[in-house]
């Protein structure tokens, strides 16, 4: 198995060709991932943007990278300048290209610059931090596939906690790929202006609906989650529906791993 433990990322391998590149010096524990084909390498998000990911793709894999964007949030797409080709859902092309949409600078530079426990490299200065902006080389639909040789990737917008949030499945080794839709943990939010609490719902059911999962690889928390959060998922959708929680304004319903803030 191979490890990287870097100044600031930590690389955990998955399979022979699957990695976690994971971020354990900041509080929201982000992390991206490394799946590697037979002719390109995907990379699912990009990372917080303190420092580069892109050292850490380098030492695991000689192919072209294509990046593929959960969702256009500063925590995931910190390093999308390095790469050349880059995914994103149709949705959310435009937060690509102009920004973020309803969050400040001042926001998410408080955000990106607190409770990090590890030395943080010197290019890195929360006052100046900008997240990236720039023009996508393909657009995501509910649907697509996407070959990377011996592995296919199809791609389920799970909108909700924003817009264009999409999930992944690699159906050749029943890896769900979730982004901010599903981990553990900590609260799934979908309290702020540009989510949907209604979405973020039948987002949920929809990952449910998929058969033969074998692993859920959220973009925080736990990596490799088992397939039962998704009957847990199921029982969580059913109650919240019941009372009538599924707006905004309702606060935090916790289960036994799930957790959603609407
Ligand atoms: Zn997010
Ligand atoms: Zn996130």
């Amino acid at each position: 198995m191979v490890s990287i433990q870097d100044s600031w990322f930590t690389a955990t391998q998955i399979d022979e060709g699957t990695f976690a590149i994971s971020e354990y010096g900041h509080w929201e524990k982000v992390h991206s991932y490394l799946l590697i084909g037979k002719e390109k390498a995907a990379l699912i998000d990009t990372g917080l943007g303190i420092d580069n990911i892109k050292r850490i793709t380098d030492q695991l894999t000689d192919l072209p990278i294509i990046v593929l964007t959960t969702h256009v949030h500063w925590d995931h797409i910190g390093s999308h300048g390095e790469f050349n080709e880059i995914f994103v859902h149709a949705e959310e092309e435009d937060w690509l290209l102009t920004g973020i949409k309803k969050l400040s600078i001042e926001q998410i530079r408080k955000d990106v610059a607190r409770d990090i426990t590890i030395p943080v490299p010197s290019t890195f200065n929360p006052d100046t931090y900008t997240p990236f902006t720039g023009k996508p080389t393909g657009v995501l639909h509910d649907g697509d596939e996407l070959n990377i040789g011996d592995r296919n990737l199809l791609i389920f917008h799970t909108p909700g906690h924003s817009p264009g949030h999409i999930s992944i499945l690699d159906d050749s080794r029943g890896y769900l790929f979730t982004g901010d839709l599903l981990y553990d943990e900590t609260p799934v939010y979908a309290f702020f202006p540009t989510t949907d609490p209604v979405a973020l719902v039948q987002s949920l059911k929809k990952m449910t609906g998929i058969q033969n999962v074998k692993k859920i690889f959220g973009g925080h928390n736990t990596i490799g989650l088992e397939p039962g959060i998704l009957c847990e998922v199921n029982t969580a959708v059913e109650h919240l529906e019941a009372r009538d929680l599924v707006r905004h304004g309702t606060g935090t319903h916790r289960f036994e791993r799930f957790s959603v803030q609407f």
